[in-house]
């Protein structure tokens, strides 16, 4: 017999999110990416915008975005991105317009597009997940790697004397005028995830608010090409890439962005 009062209501603590299909994701264990996917799926719900929105997605590991996420999507070329979602803004003013990106995508091959649709204002929605390598193509070495981080390509450890240092992309494009909203957040723990939610939602209000482009970073891990295993990989992702790549707000210039550009 069951002691549960008739009165009481049942607590939810976990629901598929509508804009999330029921399909299994072919990241690894640990991978950040499928993290990503429920929190893009979760903001575009509460904000209504999944029927409206076209989504870009990436060459990558998260290629496949199409099939996890119940949105319109076009395929863009390798780091290409931003300048599809220019071209679906400017034709489809009605529409929500969101871009998923990973590091070798935006950080490296796609670096041109991302600058420029940032520089231009563009008003898009930009998810940068920064997992420090490229996942897809065996672990190499990218332009987020970390100063003595091994990889396929930098077996000895990133050297600043040949390789350079890390590439703190976001921070560069909130320096532009066209960027109403920047932020990093990360995956480390659940008090994060939950901080990169709230990001993501306010980069979704600044494109509906009209007030630029908006881009929010995300650090997470890749044990496959950390060649860690996913509980080593967070503990790296907290002592090293949160380390290099501070996570937090980095602008949000709001309503006071509004320029004097007719509405598209
Ligand atoms: S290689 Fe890395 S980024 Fe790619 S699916 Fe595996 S864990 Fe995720």
């Amino acid at each position: 017999m069951s002691t549960t009062p008739a009165t009481a209501v049942p607590r939810v603590v976990y629901r598929r999110p509508e804009l999330l299909t029921e399909r299994s994701t072919h990241y690894c264990p640990g991978c950040g990416h499928g993290v990503v996917h429920r929190l893009v799926a979760e903001v575009l719900g509460e904000l209504g915008l999944g029927p409206r929105t076209i989504a870009v997605a990436p060459v990558g590991c998260a290629v496949f975005a199409y099939d996890y996420l119940a949105l319109d999507f076009v395929e863009a070329p390798h780091g290409r991105a931003p300048a599809v979602a220019t071209g679906i803004r400017r034709v489809r003013p009605d529409a929500f317009v969101l871009t998923y990106q990973g590091d070798g995508d935006l950080a490296a091959i796609g670096t041109a597009e991302i600058v420029h649709a940032a520089a231009r204002g563009e008003r898009i929605t930009a998810v940068f997940v920064n997992n420090g390598i490229y996942g897809m193509t065996g672990g190499q070495m990218a332009p987020t790697t970390l100063l003595g981080q091994r990889t396929t390509s930098s077996p000895a450890g990133r050297e600043a004397a040949s390789a350079g240092y890390p590439l703190h992309i976001t921070e560069m494009l909130a320096l532009l005028p066209g960027v109403a909203y920047a932020a990093r957040g990360s995956l480390v723990d659940p008090a994060w995830i939950g901080r990169t939610k709230a990001f993501l939602k306010r980069a979704c209000e600044a494109q509906l608010e009209g007030t630029g482009f908006a881009i929010v970073e995300v650090l997470a891990s890749c044990p496959v090409g950390w060649a860690m295993t996913p509980r080593d990989s967070l503990a790296f992702l907290r002592e090293r890439m949160m380390a290099e790549f501070p996570p937090g707000l980095l602008i949000d210039r709001g309503r006071s962005a509004v320029s004097d550009r007719p509405e598209d």
